[in-house]
């Protein structure tokens, strides 16, 4: 028999995927290695602002084997708008390099191997895996890491550990909703500083006003 808080937590995935419908990755690319790329970019640095980096870069540079002969210098130049450019330009290189020389050009749909690969860490290759191959894993950044603990869908102290405990009660085929459902509420609701409590349609539900009315009884 499934115990209340699985219950509680069951209804608030049920309001998260009504409450945003059209969830889905705001990043934008045309094939699964400019998925791999824009995902690296990424890091510290918002979709917006990615996707800015991104129109033009892929204009130019399309395939692993366009990025696998530059300079790291001149990727650098390209993708200054983004913090982290001087690593994330040799770690895009390298990686073109071996996915040429190792994958005929194609980003390989495992863990271990995308995880082989230089820049690329458990949360990138989860949402590789999760968008472009559909597998029901959960990536987990700082959005989701905040909610979730904040919703009461895990108490996790680690990145590592939420993941656990939404791999144990997210249904597979919510998955990828589910991912960018906590997203979208953190970017717009449960933000990092102020939460918007007050608009939240979750609220109710909330770890905190669980608590409230436990302490209250
Ligand atoms: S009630 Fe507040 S803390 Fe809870 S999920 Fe909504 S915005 Fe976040």
């Amino acid at each position: 028999m499934k115990n209340n808080s699985f219950t509680v937590k069951q209804e608030i995935l049920k309001e998260l995927g009504g409450l945003y419908p059209e969830a889905r990755t705001e990043l934008e690319y045309g094939s699964t290695f400019q998925l791999l790329v824009a995902v690296m970019l990424s890091a510290q640095c918002t979709d917006r602002q990615v996707n800015r980096i991104t129109s033009g870069l892929f204009q130019k540079y399309v395939k692993p084997e366009d990025f696998a002969h530059l300079e790291w210098e001149d990727l650098a130049g390209e993708i200054k708008g983004c913090g982290l450019y001087r690593n994330k330009s040799r770690n895009i290189i390298k990686t073109s390099r071996i996915l040429e020389e190792k994958y005929h050009s194609r980003v390989p749909g495992d863990r271990e191997a995308l995880e082989s690969l230089p820049g690329v860490g458990r949360k990138t290759a989860n949402v590789v895996l999760n968008i472009a191959f559909g597998r029901p894993v959960m990536p987990v950044d700082t959005h989701v890491f905040r909610i979730s603990r904040r919703l009461g869908l895990s108490a996790g102290k680690t990145p590592a550990a939420v993941e656990k405990d939404l791999q144990a009660i997210v249904p597979p085929e919510w998955m990828g909703k589910i991912h960018h459902c906590l997203i979208l509420h953190g970017r717009h609701i449960c933000r990092a500083r102020s939460p918007l409590c007050g608009k939240c349609t979750l609220s109710v539900l909330c770890l905190k006003n669980r608590m409230a009315v436990v302490g209250e009884q």
